[in-house]
């Protein structure tokens, strides 16, 4: 399989991608592949998957490996298998990358992890750019990390973190994919900032479609991003007919990507959420919206 950098090299146009967790349930795993059937992600312009990694023992750890294996061998499409350092020895981290790589696996988003709690601290991977130098000395995968347009939600700096990018960049990071965002002026000050600190990595922009009112609660609390007054007023019109606020949520998120393409984003990563109606609205429309974008490259 390819290595992701390369298709953000070479591709004449944006890069589409999304990211699926493992389900926690057995028999979800049949459902997850029976969407992703059904959708035909190769055909859609899909560039790559993403699979989520569960830190701190979610028990979910083989299922990101099997995943992303049964994702290329199975739809002929580039998998990312995420990675978390926050419960990683170097030894369990060569061993695992062995794995990794033996079962065909190219590419890996390196992340920290969630905190369980404040004072945590693992002595040899503290933060993502520690994981990705040992990534990259292992010398087999292509290396992504992750980028905080809001900045992260531990730091109490608001917006991007030029110094962490940078670490990140240093440690052997090829390309990055954003925190979803509501409000795209957020990401295009990201991009000015990247732009005149000569940070020259390809990003992706993660859009997420608000599909319950439950889920922006969540979501929001959880990294700690804004949301624009007319994103709150359709969640206040549509609180108490789900299926109305669910199209209602992606269509906010289609104008947005809309909008971010003809900005000439390097990306678009959907936060899919194994949602099938997610995926099957949403992809053709990115699709042809990328599609008519290609067109506009010499
Ligand atoms: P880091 O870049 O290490 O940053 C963590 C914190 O440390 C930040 O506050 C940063 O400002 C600070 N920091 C960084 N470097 C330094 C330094 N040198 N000195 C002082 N402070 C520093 N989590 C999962 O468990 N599984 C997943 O699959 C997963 N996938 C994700 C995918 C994407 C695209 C994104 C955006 C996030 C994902 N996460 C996932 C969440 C991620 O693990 C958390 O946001 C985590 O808290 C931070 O991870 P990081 O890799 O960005 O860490």
């Amino acid at each position: 399989m390819t290595k992701i950098s390369e298709i953000y090299h070479t591709k004449p146009a944006p890069v589409l991608s999304f990211e699926i967790f493992p389900p926690k349930k057995e028999g979800d795993i049949e459902s997850l592949y029976q969407t992703l059937n059904d959708v035909d992600p190769l055909a859609l312009g899909v560039d790559y998957i993403s699979v989520t990694y569960g830190a701190g023992g979610s028990g979910n750890n083989i299922k990101t490996r099997d995943l992303a294996q049964y994702i290329q061998e199975h739809f002929g499409v580039t998998a990312l298998h995420h990675l978390t350092g926050i419960n990683q020895t170097p030894e369990v981290l060569q061993d695992q990358l062995a794995d990794i790589k033996q079962a065909g696996i190219e590419n890996i988003l390196a992340l920290r992890g969630d905190l369980p709690d404040a004072d945590y601290v693992n002595a040899y991977y503290p933060y993502a750019k520690d994981l990705i130098r040992d990534i990259k000395q292992f010398n087999q995968f292509n290396i992504g990390a992750a980028i905080y347009p809001e900045g992260h939600v531990d730091n109490p700096v608001t917006g991007i973190s030029v110094a962490g990018v940078k670490e990140k960049v240093v440690s052997g990071t090829d390309f990055l994919i954003s925190q979803f965002f509501f409000e795209n002026d957020v990401y295009y000050n990201m991009q000015d900032a990247l732009k005149s600190n000569y940070i020259k990595v390809p990003v992706s922009a993660g859009v997420m479609p608000i599909i319950s009112k439950a889920q922006v609660e969540r979501m929001t609390y959880m990294i700690g991003s804004s949301l624009p007054s007319r994103l709150v007023k359709i969640i206040h019109k549509y609180e108490n007919q789900p299926d109305s606020l669910k199209q209602a949520g992606i269509e906010y998120a289609l104008e947005q990507i809309h909008d971010l393409l003809n900005h000439g984003v390097d990306g678009i990563h959907l936060y899919a959420m194994n949602r099938p109606s997610v995926l099957k609205s949403m992809l053709p429309v990115i699709n042809q919206d990328i599609q008519s974008k290609s067109l506009d490259f010499p």
